[in-house]
């Protein structure tokens, strides 16, 4: 009986240190909630995030990217035009893509180094099999992004702009883990018909296999915000781009999050 009680007492002990873990964890306001407030916040949030997962040692040395996602949740963030992104956020990791590239401007021929890596995979891959892809634009900055939909805007009208691209704080190549992805068959453009090419279906059925997803899928506007793009990818690491794969489900509808 004494034996009992003192177990008993133990789980209970250690029931209350998991409660406690639990509630600073719940005290934290959900990236919702901050962002109503304050619409930097996740930015604010990433960047923290990044920087305890240095102060650990956190690195993927082996390219385990299931593995090395977990322990970064920056890699698996959610951003579109209801989840900006601070303007101060700045990828701390990014680096120059090794494959090859369409435009001059190095700041867009940049990933986050995991994304990087991968992005190295998955076109040796094609080009494995006679599929020769090219990596026209990565990483923007918020001011970039900025210009670009000024631009876009002056040219369309800000409506029909913000159909297919982003206003500074809600693009996800900010993000540097999104690439546009083209080939010369569509001229290097960024064109709906790159969906229909070899090199378009290509990316569609291989690209969850080293950890990206087609973004923005055909049919899915009201969802994503975003008309039908085959060739942008964003980089989630390979467990998690094959689970939304393997679902058929946009990334908003996955996390359970629209924009609406
Ligand atoms: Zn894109």
């Amino acid at each position: 009986m004494k034996r009992n009680k003192r177990v008993m007492r133990r789980s209970l002990i250690a029931i209350a240190a998991i409660s406690l873990t639990l509630a600073t964890a719940c005290s934290k306001p959900s990236a919702g909630e901050v962002e109503k407030e304050r619409p930097a916040a996740l930015g604010g949030a990433a960047q923290e995030t990044q920087a305890s997962a240095e102060s650990k040692g956190h690195s993927d040395p082996e390219g385990e990217l299931g593995e090395g996602q977990a322990a970064d949740d920056t890699l698996v963030s959610l951003v579109n035009k209801k989840h900006p992104l601070d303007k101060a956020y700045v990828p701390e990791d990014l680096v120059p893509v090794d494959v090859p590239t369409v435009l001059d401007n190095p700041e867009v021929n940049q990933l986050r180094k995991e994304a990087a890596a991968a992005l190295s995979k998955m076109f040796d891959a094609a080009s494995e099999d006679g599929v020769k892809l090219y990596a026209r634009s990565g990483y923007r900055s918020y001011k970039t992004q900025e210009a670009l939909f000024a631009s876009y805007s002056a040219r369309e009208g800000e409506e029909a702009a913000n159909r297919y691209s982003a206003r500074a704080g809600q693009s996800e190549h900010q993000t540097g883990l999104a690439m546009d992805v083209t080939s010369e068959s569509v001229s290097f453009q960024l064109d709906e018909a790159f969906g229909e090419t070899t090199e378009g279906r290509w990316l569609a059925e291989h690209a969850h296999e080293y950890g990206f997803i087609i973004r923005y899928p055909q049919g899915k506007e009201d969802i994503t915000g975003y008309i039908y793009e085959p060739w942008h990818v964003r980089f989630l690491g390979v467990r998690l781009a094959a689970s939304v794969y393997e679902s058929g489900l946009t990334y908003e509808e996955f996390v359970g999050e629209g924009i609406e």
